[in-house]
């Protein structure tokens, strides 16, 4: 099937940040380097959150370049930035090293901060509503080109880019472009290095990591199996098949019922409660006896629904769902006990928000708000 298989045209360099630290030592040591500068060099990059060589002042000056060359290539340099919401929400254009844009987005919140990343360069899952979908798959992106865009977030919170003084990024949501389990190798990897403690990796909580999917039934049997607590959130945006069908063209392929039977067995063996993403369309999903239809389908169970309001994207005719309509479905879904809120709609005007990365998309102001 084309969406896994995306065109080939080479593979980014090997870096650090692709490698466990068995396979950082036996790098380090294929440079004719003592194996323990692999560890120095792993805390300077996921402990100090240092990339230029010159800041690694520990190392002898020979050292640092043979490490430098051989495992930091430049595998993401920033194209643009784009600010919002008073600078607490910063959009960043990333140029790789073949020339693919990609997006990520940093959000401050009074409480935590939060990199949404992406972990394809375009999607091949084709969603109406979606940006990202429109444009098709260009690749997938590698290990070390998903952890630079949180590497850089680290930086960036660490360094106040965000205003009102330094912060800690603590939260990595696999919520950019792509559809993260068709990546499911590359993925799997970063999430290691993103929540394995320094010098290993980030260090990051595993709860604070959310990996966010259309409903690749097979994919989440996987995850279940890492033996990871990492926050698992399903794009449902409908209820039944006829809908979803259209919606989320994957649905064809794996139904409603199953998606929710691999989360439910995610939930049952994390012991974590699964989100459940669903964009509110004036007219298409928001109609009350769709609520009452999502109610009875997750009552009782360790699930989350994050209504989100329908981001404008350019072309598309849908719209987000009246207010009183998005407050009834918010009324009908608690009604059945399941716990409910609508996400907020960060970064709209910045095309930032979900379903608005879209690389070019970004440099028009977006005039549909
Ligand atoms: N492919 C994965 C990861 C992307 S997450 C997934 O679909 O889960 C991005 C989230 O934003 C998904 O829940 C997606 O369905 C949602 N989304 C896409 N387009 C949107 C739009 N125009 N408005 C609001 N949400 C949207």
């Amino acid at each position: 099937m084309l969406v896994f298989d995306p065109p080939r045209r080479g593979k980014p360099p090997r870096h650090l940040a692709d490698l466990d630290p068995d396979e950082r030592r036996a790098a380090v040591a294929a440079l004719g380097l003592p194996s323990y500068r692999a560890d120095q060099l792993s805390r300077h990059y996921f402990g100090a959150l240092r990339r230029l060589p010159a800041e690694m002042t520990d190392l002898p000056a020979d050292v640092r370049d043979a490490l430098a060359a051989g495992l930091l290539p430049a595998l993401v340099e920033v194209d643009r930035t784009l600010d919002c919401d008073g600078g607490a929400t910063r959009k960043t254009v990333w140029r790789l090293y073949d020339g693919t844009r990609v997006e990520s987005v940093l959000m401050r919140y009074p409480d935590r901060t939060t990199v949404c990343v992406s972990s394809q360069a375009g999607c091949g899952m084709a969603c109406p509503f979606c940006a990202t979908g429109q444009a098709g798959l260009t690749r997938n992106l590698s290990t070390a080109e998903i952890v630079e865009q949180v590497v850089a977030a680290a930086r960036d919170a660490a360094t106040g880019a965000l205003g009102d003084g330094p912060t800690r990024l603590g939260n990595v949501v696999f919520m950019g472009m792509g559809e993260p389990l068709a990546n499911y190798a590359a993925v799997l990897g970063a999430v290691r290095r993103i929540v394995d403690p320094a010098p290993a990796g980030l260090g990051l909580a595993q709860r604070h990591v959310t990996v966010s999917t259309v409903g690749l039934v097979p994919a989440i049997e996987r995850l279940t199996r890492e033996s990871l607590q990492v926050t698992l959130a399903v794009s449902l945006h409908a209820p039944d098949d006829e809908l979803r069908d259209t919606l989320v063209p994957v649905n064809t392929r794996w139904k409603v019922a199953e998606v929710l039977d691999a989360a439910w067995e995610y939930a049952g063996v994390t012991g974590r409660r699964v989100s459940i993403e669903y964009a509110l369309i004036r007219g298409i999903n928001d109609q009350a006896a769709r609520a009452h239809a999502l109610g009875a389908l997750l009552r009782g169970r360790l699930t989350h629904v994050n209504l989100i309001p329908l981001n404008p994207t350019t072309g598309s005719r849908w719209t987000a769902s009246d207010p009183r309509d998005e407050r009834a479905f918010v009324r009908i879904l608690r009604s059945y006990g399941v716990s409910t809120t609508v996400r907020d709609t960060r970064g709209r005007e910045i095309d930032a928000a979900c379903g608005q990365l879209a690389t070019g998309a970004g440099v028009v102001p977006n005039l549909g708000e």
